[in-house]
């Protein structure tokens, strides 16, 4: 007979006392837990780990981006998922091109660019062409 031995971490809050003891980063998420990973891996380990939350944390978190003028806070709290015509507004207010006459079309070309990947990268690429637009 044999004995399989399982490891457990004791994983705290980086916002308040909470603590939680799991034995992977598949039942830490699964516990409502929230986290940056450091570097891509398709081995997630604890100390790859950063801004580790509690539920309640994660979900203060959540809602101060939400809320926020930010628009990297917004887009990582998922603010343009619920409200996508403010997107546009917001990146032109932004990168400062919200009186150019060919803001409508760098933000079409960067749709076109970028919006298969998500809302950062459109940001990026938007960013990228705005240059162009400066004197
Ligand atoms: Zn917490």
């Amino acid at each position: 007979m044999s004995i399989k031995k399982i490891v457990t971490f004791l994983v705290p809050c980086k916002n308040c006392s909470n603590t939680i003891t799991v034995s992977s980063v598949d039942e830490l998420k699964k516990s409502g837990w929230t986290f940056n990973q450091a570097t891509y891996s398709n081995k997630i380990e604890f100390d790859s780990l950063s801004n580790i939350l509690c539920p309640k944390c994660s979900k203060l978190d959540h809602d101060l981006k939400y809320t926020s003028e930010d628009i990297h806070d917004r887009i990582s709290a998922g603010y343009y998922d619920d409200f996508p015509e403010k997107f546009e507004p917001d990146v032109l207010i932004d990168l400062d091109i919200n009186d150019h006459p060919n803001r409508h079309k760098l933000y079409l070309i960067a749709w076109e660019m970028g919006h298969g990947s998500g809302y950062s990268e459109m940001y990026n690429i938007a960013h990228k062409l705005s240059i162009l637009l400066k004197p």
